[in-house]
Order: structure tokens, then C-alpha cells, then sequence
């Protein structure tokens, strides 16, 4: 389970917070770590330096110039986040996070990412929005920022204590009750690229047939992102849910006739 979570730094300016970050992995025994267009050095040798001895988790560490390469595997994504922003978004407590993790692994051929952001400006709302949930460190009221390395080694301690739950309790946990939904799925939870293209083309169809106004976007898509993001789609839905807006698109082109035609997967 430990080896299927990934940790995502995006931005990272001091390359001192990659070698940090890496050892609080390494103590908790997760192994995949990511970096998104890391803003100093990246992994210099002050990095290594502060590694201290988990140098093999930044040679395995794998670079990326966006997010979207980062989770394109991952069926549950999980934003950092040191503060509320305007629009609510489902919001977790590490212990919360820590409680639901086993079960949305479970079954799944699956990777979480855990993602992190910026020293100074934290996720962005178009990053935070492609993430299933939040998760706050409580912190004290005024001041709620940790730094970035103490932030990796808190949700990793939680992931290595959700560890340690499932193999203590393998033997006598209930059947089917870790799962996401309680019971055995019947399809994989749909992962993020197949989750960003449905968004893509949901986007495109609102556009085509004017309910949309990229000029004037308002929360539009955000709010369907959380409502889409918040159900977690298996891959049969998101097949259908794509159905439909083809389906849409050709009768907006003017030929949507006969209906039977289209190849909307039932
Ligand atoms: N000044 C930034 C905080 C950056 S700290 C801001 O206001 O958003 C760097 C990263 O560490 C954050 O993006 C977040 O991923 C993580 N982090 C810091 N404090 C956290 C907290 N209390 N809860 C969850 N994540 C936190």
C-alpha cells in the first residue's frame, strides 16, 4: 500500500525542502516522489544533504513540467492545503484522511498522490480543483502555515499509521468494509487523465450549445469539477456521462438523428 502513494512537490523553491521532504518518507516508509516544476535548483546538493540518507528516493524521484503527467495513474488525489479558500471544497482532517485511505486503495489497482504546494503561495485554485479532497493540518489560529517538509512528514506519518491498521486488522476487519463505498465495486474508479478529458469535453459541449461563456466563466466549471469530483465516477459513469455529451455535440452539429447510432458505451 506504501508504495502505491505518491508525494507531488509542485514549485518548490528551496531545494533543502526536496531533501527533507524525502526523509520524512523515507522514516515512514513511502517511496514516490514526484516533482512538478521545482523553482530553484531542484535536487542539489543541499537536498541531498538534508536527505540524509534517503538519497535513493530522489534518484528515483521523477520531474515533471505540470501536475497533469504527475497524476495521470492516480484514482484519489489528495490537496494539501494550509487554508480555506472561496469556493468550499470537500475537506479533510489527517486523521480523516488516514481513516478512508486503506478502503481507497483497496480493490483498486490504484495510486493516491498527496499533493503539496509553494513555499509562499501554497496550490493554486485550478490545482486545488483537481483534487478529490482537501486535507488541513489543524494548526493554531494565527498561524496556520507549516513548513513545507514538516507538512509531508505529518500526512506521511498518517499514511504509515493507515498502514499499520490494515495489518493489524486484516484478519478480523469485515468483509468489504474498507471499501470506498462499503461494498466490492463492480468497475475501477476512473483515474485523473480520464477524468480531466471528460472535463475537457463537458467544457467544449457546454460551450457548443451556449450554456457556458468562457467569457464570462464564473464558478461554472469549478462547481462542476466538485460535484463531479465529489461522486469519484468508476469508468463505466464517465463512458456514459462522455456518451451523452457526443451525443449532445451531434445533435447541435444538426445531425443527431438516428439516435441509435451514437457510441455511447451501455
Ligand atoms: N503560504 C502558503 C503555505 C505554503 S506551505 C499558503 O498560504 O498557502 C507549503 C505547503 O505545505 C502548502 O502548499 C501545503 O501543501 C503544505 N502545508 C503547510 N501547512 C499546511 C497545513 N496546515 N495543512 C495542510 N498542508 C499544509
Amino acid at each position: 500500500m506504501l508504495e502505491r502513494i505518491r508525494i507531488v512537490l509542485i514549485g518548490t523553491s528551496h531545494p533543502g525542502n526536496i531533501g527533507a521532504a524525502a526523509r520524512a518518507m523515507k522514516t515512514m516508509g513511502l517511496e514516490q516522489l514526484a516533482l512538478v516544476a521545482p523553482r530553484g535548483e531542484g535536487i542539489n546538493p543541499e537536498a541531498i544533504a538534508r536527505a540524509s540518507g534517503a538519497d535513493d528516493i530522489l534518484e528515483r524521484a521523477t520531474l515533471h513540467d505540470t501536475l497533469e503527467p504527475a497524476l495521470t495513474d492516480c484514482q484519489w488525489v489528495v490537496g494539501a492545503s494550509a487554508r480555506s479558500r472561496h469556493l468550499p471544497w470537500p475537506l479533510c482532517s489527517p486523521r480523516e484522511f488516514s481513516a478512508r485511505l486503506p478502503g481507497e486503495m483497496q480493490g483498486q489497482d490504484s495510486t493516491v498522490a498527496l499533493v503539496f504546494g509553494r513555499e509562499d503561495k501554497g496550490l493554486t485554485n485550478e490545482e486545488l480543483q483537481r483534487c478529490h479532497t482537501h486535507v488541513h493540518i489543524p494548526t493554531s489560529a494565527d498561524y496556520s502555515s507549516l513548513n513545507l517538509a514538516a507538512a509531508v512528514q505529518v500526512l506521511a506519518y498518517e499514511c504509515r499509521q493507515a498502514w499499520l491498521t490494515t495489518q493489524a486488522s486484516t484478519a478480523d476487519a469485515l468483509p468489504g468494509s474498507a471499501y470506498p463505498f462499503g461494498v466490492e465495486w463492480d468497475n475501477p474508479l476512473a483515474n485523473h487523465a480520464d477524468t480531466e478529458r471528460f472535463f475537457e469535453h463537458l467544457e467544449r459541449t457546454l460551450i457548443d450549445i451556449g450554456f457556458h461563456d468562457p467569457a464570462n466563466p464564473r464558478q461554472l466549471m469549478a462547481r462542476l469539477r466538485r460535484l463531479y469530483m465529489r461522486s469519484r465516477m468508476d469508468v463505466m459513469e464517465l463512458n456514459m456521462l462522455r456518451g451523452i455529451l457526443t451525443r449532445v455535440e451531434r445533435l447541435q452539429d444538426g445531425n443527431g438523428k438516428p439516435a441509435d447510432q451514437d457510441d455511447a458505451s451501455r
